[in-house]
């Protein structure tokens, strides 16, 4: 179906679509020319509105970066390009991808394609909803805190945040530079893990890539798993019912299948989500003092305003809410009077996940977790409620505070009708049997 047509779900903010039928129309005579193929020939690939294409705008779902055009390709896009990719425009996401629904875009909200009156998730809501709908064949997303996995949970695919470091953050717009990862949306294993193939990898730009060896993935249907789960996140009281049933009894056929399952205790389930958005939005804060309206976007009409009260006023008449919101609260935890009360401890909690963490993969190889502890929920119906939602990340935010590797594994449909998965996670760097796993499963 034409993208124009998909309208209403609202899932692209803008499609190139004369551009990219006149690159498919040059690949095809090349190929015919005998020019070998890229690995991604051809392949139709929509980016959420935060991974910078040459010459193309680039808003974040913000009106401070209205008529705002890069002026570089984010390496990821280079990567894509370079084996052939054809870049079919940008997807709408929540406003600097800040949300859990994508209903905080200055674009307007996404409609999950599976019933129109729920949301798609979020941040990458737009690139769920252009995977789920067939708009594109894959999409890349951001995951600073789910926002890659809780969206492909919302909408019945697949969808990968690799480990931090994995793949270059160079032209992602920052929302939290030590927890953003580019992620994938895709409906099959072997999508995901050619398009991380190509776009992971070392790069000059950004020295947090890892020299990792390629992530190169090959089935390996007979690999018999050591699995953990959180006693205390499958016992949460705000896990749905059903949700809960559905892994567990899943978890059993992988059992008699012959993987070995253990329950595991983790008491530090509820400091992760505080630990995150109080550091992430302390790096938010930061991150977004660039818009001032002298160096991008979108500038204040007023006149003669004196310096500070014109910074004032574009970053005012600029953000959404949910973006002033999360930079008050961050410019508050790293205020002289808090920053040990908050920032510090966050960060100590940090560590101790990590190390907690470290030590669960001595005796493990995957972990799995609900992705989202709902299926998706109404459209406005957690809007007035920023804690309600806040919540919700529950089960993302860990891999993120952690770096290590997770995948939302589409798996069940719930009695009201929407799809819902299941998270797996592996140490760092883990991510081939990470897709390994995840292709055994489903
Ligand atoms: N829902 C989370 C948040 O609002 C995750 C966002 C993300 O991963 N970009 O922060």
């Amino acid at each position: 179906m034409a993208i124009e047509q998909q309208q209403p779900l609202n899932a692209y903010i803008r499609v190139y679509s004369k551009e990219a039928l006149a690159k498919a129309r040059l690949l095809d005579q090349q190929r015919k020319e005998g020019k070998p193929m890229g690995k991604l020939h051809g392949v139709v690939i929509g980016l959420k509105d935060v991974i910078a294409y040459k010459d193309h705008p680039l808003t974040a779902a913000s009106h401070i970066l209205q008529d705002y055009v890069s002026i570089y390709n984010a390496t990821a896009v280079d990567k894509m390009l370079a084996e052939e990719a054809i870049l079919i425009g940008h997807l709408n996401c929540d406003e600097f991808a800040m949300g859990s629904s994508n209903e905080n875009s200055a674009y307007g909200k996404v409609l999950n394609a599976r019933c129109n009156s729920r949301v798609p998730g979020g941040s990458s809501g737009g690139s769920a909803v252009a995977v789920q709908a067939g708009l594109c064949m894959v999409s890349l997303g951001s995951d600073t805190g789910g926002s890659v996995r809780q969206p492909a949970d919302f909408c019945g695919i697949l969808g990968l945040k690799p480990t931090y470091g994995r793949v270059s953050r160079y032209g992602l717009i920052a929302y939290a530079s030590s927890f953003d990862q580019i992620g994938i949306f895709a409906h099959t294993i072997g999508d995901v893990a050619l398009l991380l193939e190509v776009i992971a990898g070392v790069d000059e730009f950004d020295s947090t890539v890892k020299k990792e060896k390629a992530p190169v993935w090959k089935e390996a249907p007979d690999q018999k798993y050591r699995i953990a789960y959180f006693k205390e996140a499958l016992d949460h009281p705000g896990l749905d019912p059903e949700i809960r049933e559905a892994i567990l009894t899943r978890t059993e056929q992988w059992r008699q299948a012959g993987h070995t399952i253990e329950a595991i205790d983790f008491e530090l389930l509820g400091y992760i989500v505080p630990a995150y958005y109080v550091l992430t939005t302390a790096e938010a804060s930061s991150n977004l003092a660039r818009f001032d309206g002298v160096r991008y976007g979108y500038r204040t009409k007023d006149k003669d305003l004196e310096l500070t009260e014109f910074y004032k006023r574009t970053r005012s008449e600029g953000f959404g809410r949910e973006v002033k919101r999360r930079i008050l609260l961050g410019t508050f935890v790293l205020s002289a009077g808090y920053y040990d009360a908050y920032f510090t401890k966050a960060q100590q909690v940090r560590q101790l996940l990590v190390e907690r963490t470290n030590l669960i993969f001595k005796n493990f190889d995957i972990i799995i977790l609900p992705t989202a502890p709902t299926t998706a929920w109404r459209i406005g119906e957690k809007m007035d409620d920023p804690i309600a939602m806040y919540l919700a990340d529950i089960y993302t935010v860990y891999a993120n505070l952690t770096g290590i590797p997770g995948i939302s594994i589409p798996l069940f449909g719930h009695t009201n009708g929407m799809p819902f998965g299941v998270q797996a996670m592996t140490s760092h760097f883990n991510e081939v049997s990470l897709l390994q796993f995840s292709h055994q499963m489903m």
